[in-house]
This record gives C-alpha cells, sequence and structure tokens, in this order.
C-alpha cells in the first residue's frame, strides 16, 4: 500500500512581518492626519556588535513606516544612575510613546532596576512588571514581541490554538513565560517545560504545538515531536563547524553555500529532520525571527494610542 505522503506547510514569517508592517504603516498615516507622530527611542550602550546589528534594523523600519525614531548610545561607562536619570527624561518627553533599552547591559548597570524605571504605558518591550502583570490578567497593555509575534503568525495562518496541547521549552522571562500565558490566553492547554523537566520527549510529543525557546541548535529532535504537530522555533544559533553545517543541512547547497562564504549558518532549536513529519513549521530564518521588529513597530503604536486614550484596533 503506498504511504501518504504530506507536505508540511511552511509557516512565512517575512511574509506575515510585512503584513504587519503594512498595517502599522497605515495606521501611523492615520494617526498623523490627527496630528500625531508615534516616536521611538533605542538606548544602545556600549559597542556590542549583534546588538548594534539589531537596533540598526529597529531603527530603520521605524523610517520605512513613518515612526519618529531616536537612536540615544552611551558609552560602555555609563552608571545605573545616569541610565534612570536618561530613562526619567525620555518618560517625561512628549514626542516619545516607546523606550527600548537595547539588552544585554554592561555587567555594571542595574538591567532590573531600569526596566521598572520605563513608564509601563512606554515600554514596548513589554518586560515592566505592570506589563507583565497585565498580559497575565489579560488587560490591556504592551506585551514582548517575539511571543506576540508567535500568536501572530498562529493567527494569520488560521491554525488552531484553542484546546489545542501547547508545550512551551524555555521558561524565560522574554519568550518562554510570555509565549505560555498568551497560549493559555488563548485557550490552549499549557505545559511549560525548562532544563529540570523529567523525561522530556515524553511531554514534548504530546504537543500538537510545540515551541522551542531553549538556545541550544537543533535539541528538539525529530523523535520529541509528534506527527502532524505545529512547530513553533524561536531559536536562533550561529553554527561554525562544517561538520555542524553537514549534521543539520545534508546536501543542503544552499546552506553550504551561505556557510563557505559568511563561515557560520543558522540553525533553530528544533533539527531540521524533524519539520518532515510536521503539519507546519516555522524556519530558520524566516520564521519567529523576522516577527519581532514589526511587533515592536505595533507595539510602539498601541503605546502612541494607549497613552492618548484612543481606543485600540480591534483584532
Ligand atoms: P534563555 O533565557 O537562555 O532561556 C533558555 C531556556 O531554555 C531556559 O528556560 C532553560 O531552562 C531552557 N533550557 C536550557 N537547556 C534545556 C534543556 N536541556 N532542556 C530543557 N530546557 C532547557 O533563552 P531565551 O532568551 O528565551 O532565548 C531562547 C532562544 O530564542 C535563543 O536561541 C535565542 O537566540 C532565541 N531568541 C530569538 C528571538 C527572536 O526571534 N527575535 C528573541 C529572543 C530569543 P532553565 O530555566 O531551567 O535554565
Amino acid at each position: 500500500m503506498e504511504e501518504m505522503i504530506t507536505t508540511p506547510r511552511i509557516l512565512d514569517g517575512i511574509g506575515i512581518a510585512g503584513e504587519i508592517k503594512a498595517e502599522v504603516a497605515a495606521e501611523v498615516q492615520a494617526l498623523k492626519q490627527r496630528g500625531i507622530t508615534p516616536g521611538l527611542v533605542v538606548i544602545l550602550v556600549g559597542e556590542v556588535p549583534a546588538s548594534q546589528i539589531y537596533v540598526r534594523s529597529k531603527v530603520k523600519t521605524c523610517g520605512e513606516l513613518g515612526i519618529f525614531s531616536e537612536l540615544i548610545t552611551p558609552p560602555e561607562s555609563i552608571t545605573t544612575d545616569e541610565m534612570l536619570a536618561l530613562v526619567a527624561d525620555l518618560n517625561a518627553r512628549d514626542d516619545i510613546d516607546g523606550i527600548l533599552i537595547q539588552l544585554p547591559l554592561p555587567k555594571h548597570v542595574d538591567t532590573k532596576r531600569l526596566l521598572e524605571a520605563v513608564l509601563p504605558d512606554k515600554d514596548v518591550d513589554g518586560f515592566h512588571p505592570v506589563n507583565v502583570g497585565r498580559l497575565q490578567s489579560g488587560q490591556p497593555g504592551l506585551a514582548p514581541c517575539t511571543p506576540a509575534g508567535i500568536m501572530e503568525i498562529l493567527r494569520r495562518t488560521d491554525l488552531p490554538v484553542e484546546g489545542q496541547n501547547a508545550v512551551v521549552v524555555g521558561r524565560s522571562d522574554i519568550v518562554g513565560k510570555p509565549a505560555a500565558m498568551m497560549l493559555l490566553n488563548a485557550s490552549a492547554t499549557v505545559t511549560v517545560c525548562h532544563s529540570k523537566t523529567v523525561d522530556l520527549a515524553k511531554v514534548t510529543r504530546a504537543a500538537d504545538i510545540l515551541v522551542a525557546a531553549i538556545g541550544r541548535p537543533g535539541f528538539v529532535t525529530a523523535e520529541m515531536v509528534k506527527p502532524g504537530a505545529t512547530l513553533i522555533d524561536v531559536g536562533i544559533n550561529r553554527v561554525t563547524e562544517a561538520a555542524e553545517v553537514e549534521e543539520f543541512f545534508p546536501g543542503d547547497a544552499g546552506r553550504a553555500a551561505t556557510f563557505a562564504k559568511r563561515g557560520s549558518v543558522v540553525v533553530g532549536d528544533i533539527h531540521p529532520a524533524a519539520f518532515a513529519s510536521a503539519a507546519a513549521y516555522t524556519p530558520v530564518p524566516g520564521g519567529v525571527g523576522a516577527l519581532t521588529i514589526a511587533m515592536l513597530m505595533q507595539n510602539t503604536v498601541t503605546a502612541a494610542k494607549l497613552r492618548r486614550g484612543i481606543s485600540m484596533r480591534k483584532k
């Protein structure tokens, strides 16, 4: 008997991000007609090359969508008190709707104190405890961008969430925990796993929706996945050994060419071999990662509206 082979659906993060950015640009135009230009400040301390790349694309996207942006680049030597004074100034400025402090900060700066100093209504990263609480209690607020992007992917591709078994591997404050809360708010039955979880594979194999936010290349293998599941891969890991590239992408000429050119390729937290039996999956790159900046732009517009009591777009 012939076996039925179904091709997994690739969830196109780049396309979805484009849709969201177009909607945000339209909202920005509508706000401008009311005399409001949403504004985002990005604070980048010191010279972390990866952060510089992220920040550049955030500022560039603001420009493309008509959002005012300002980049502040204090030296590595800035103290916590000086940073607190800077944040206080930005909290008070009427032309600024969103304040983003690019992480990680130098070790001598108290990150927690700073994140708590940002006015919750300007906290476009959604990291302030007030926004964490709003997410938990289902109130409107600003939610972390990467998990919000995951929910947009599920929503805009009509994948069912309600009643599904969702398993989130990873419990970080920026991805795992808020992703679990959003899935719960969307009426999935949610399990959160972490490094102390016993028999992880047994738990992940029960997942209809599996979210991997671990930070280890190809950690979730094919045996850990239920056939027909939806796989959401948040991981962005750079592998730099030829043997690893061959292990993750055997016979993949495109990946081999990228490796030859750049000396590295990007791999998610889910082993690419696991995608074959999935119903749908987010590729890396071009999946969840593509959404994060679009969601930041959306949060900036949401912040501009929240602060002025303008009602929110119905989703
Ligand atoms: P993180 O803060 O390092 O958290 C990793 C989580 O994975 C922790 O909760 C940890 O458990 C868990 N974990 C580690 N080893 C494990 C194991 N052997 N079994 C089960 N769980 C394990 O990482 P993160 O900031 O959430 O980021 C996760 C990944 O997403 C990274 O690859 C990162 O680059 C990527 N990321 C992408 C975006 C984007 O797409 N824009 C944004 C943020 C992050 P414990 O809590 O027990 O230690």
